[in-house]
């Protein structure tokens, strides 16, 4: 097996509680592709998952996950689209589960691709009060009730220029992968 802090796979591990109790520098680095000052994957240890992690539906589904996970011992995958204002990203997270509660994530990297910057996922670009919704599993955005779109398709039909702010992108879940979730269960090991 290999050693998770070299692993260039993004690992983490959350205990009992969902407190961040390891992080590897691949982790660091692959949520924020974009920083340029060095951050100890350490200075994530003792913090609670939930401070990453939207309020409401994706808050709990993630905790029924984590629920089913733990039950079973037995472990899941969830693919998940990982953007970033540059790239279409997707991995499979694997949740392992592991001694006393404790969850490790692997995400393996599925596939890359580069496109044109969209300006919506730039973290740096200022917002206004207006905002959107995006499934934090497929990265589309609602459109209307009902109807999600890729982000560029959104911007278009939604008529979001580029200007000097733009709305606030709120992490929420479309309703095929709300359904995807909840079919999701580890397999018992026989
Ligand atoms: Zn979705």
């Amino acid at each position: 097996m290999l050693n998770p802090l070299a692993d260039r796979r993004p690992i983490f591990r959350i205990d009992a509680h969902d407190r961040l109790v390891f992080v590897n520098a691949a982790w660091v680095e692959f949520m924020h592709p974009e920083r340029t000052q060095h951050v100890e994957p350490t200075s994530f240890h003792g913090r609670s998952w939930w401070e990453f992690v939207e309020r409401g539906q994706v808050r709990q589904l993630w905790a029924l996950l984590y629920q089913r996970v733990r039950g079973v011992a037995a472990p899941v995958f969830v693919p998940m689209r990982a953007d970033t204002a540059t790239q279409r990203r997707l991995i499979d997270i694997e949740l392992q589960p592991q001694h006393e509660g404790v969850i490790q994530h692997v995400c393996e990297r599925v596939w890359t691709e580069t496109r044109a910057s969209v300006a919506l996922l730039d973290p740096t670009h200022p917002r206004d009060e207006r905002d959107l919704r995006c499934c934090a599993w497929c990265k589309r955005v609602q459109v209307c009730t009902g109807r999600w779109e890729e982000i560029e398709d959104a911007q278009l039909l939604l008529g979001i220029e580029a200007t000097p702010t733009l709305p606030k992108l709120m992490a929420d879940v479309c309703t095929t992968c709300k359904q995807s979730l909840l079919k999701t269960f580890p397999a018992r090991v026989a």
